[in-house]
């Protein structure tokens, strides 16, 4: 796994689930032409674009420790779930108690967990298989995520002709933590813990946060899928394919982006290749990541 990464007195852990060549490149950014390709083609390959031209990707949580609590951001496929619309993801059974557990906190360890959004890689171990059913991975965590997106993919899932939603995530990844009383739905800007807060920053889904994250002066933000590859933050206007508001996914890149070139802020995103985490340099009208 990753080093651990220190912002004032926290420490932020690493949980990679997977990483590798996931999507044709050319499918995933809907306006990538050849031309562009060819012109990006010398420094993506093949540490962000495999030898088939896939986007490399990384599917992972941050484990988030401060003094006081363990704070899980975003929570990756999950073991065992079926999802036949992307086979890449469908019934994985991966270590990833087991990393967790190695970074340094078991299940019952974690206090508060937060989607980003409630996309079916942001929430899968929300829940794990016992006996049959999904409960709670996290049985002493409260699970932080926006009412806007709960409503919206629960909207998806009632109805016939077009559930259910996610690829099934709602039934058993989402459903299951509020029926357990475990889910707090936030609406707007708020600050949930003493270090953490976040910002609506919609597009990509319709209740997609941006979470930031403050320790003795400085700052990170974990950006989820609002950029999912390096080269957005070079070409900010470029939506993937899986962005349902295109103008409004542009606007909340290019905030993000902003906010951490301004701040000196880490970028923590869920899905860049590694290095991963960097720190975002203004260059024209766009930015360059600078990797740590
Ligand atoms: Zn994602």
């Amino acid at each position: 796994m990753p080093a651990p990464v220190k912002l004032g007195n926290i420490t932020i852990h690493q949980i990679v689930e997977q990483e590798g060549p996931f999507f044709d490149i050319l499918s995933f950014f809907p306006i990538l032409t050849k031309e562009r390709l060819e012109e990006n083609r010398a420094w993506m390959q093949p540490k962000y674009m495999s030898s088939q031209d896939q986007v490399v990707l990384c599917v992972q949580s941050y484990l988030v420790q401060t003094p006081q609590h363990n704070i899980l951001i975003d929570t990756c496929v999950g073991n065992h779930k079926s999802r036949k619309h992307r086979p890449f993801w469908d019934n994985l059974n991966t270590p990833y108690l087991e990393r967790l557990a190695t970074a340094g906190a078991k299940p019952e360890e974690i206090d508060l967990v937060m989607c980003t959004h409630l996309h079916v890689d942001h929430v899968g171990w929300n829940t794990r298989l016992a006996n049959g059913r999904w409960v709670p991975t996290f049985p002493n965590a409260k699970y932080v995520w926006s009412k806007t997106d709960f409503e919206h993919f629960s909207a998806i899932d009632r109805d016939p002709d077009k559930g259910p939603a996610i690829g099934g995530a709602m039934r058993d990844s989402v459903y299951p933590i509020v029926e357990a009383g475990l889910a707090q739905m936030v609406d707007g800007t708020e600050t949930i813990e003493e270090h953490l807060s976040l910002t609506p920053a919609p597009g990509h889904s319709p209740g997609h946060v941006l979470i930031n994250l403050t320790s003795q002066g400085k700052q990170a933000y974990f950006s989820g899928d609002i950029l999912h590859h390096v080269i957005q933050v070079y070409h900010p206007a470029w939506n993937s394919f899986a962005c349902v508001d295109q103008p409004t996914a542009r606007t909340s890149r290019r905030m993000t982006l902003e906010k951490c070139a301004g701040s000196g802020a880490l970028l923590m995103p869920q899905h860049f290749g590694a290095p991963h985490v960097c720190h975002i340099d203004t260059k024209g009208d766009g930015f360059t990541p600078r990797f740590v």
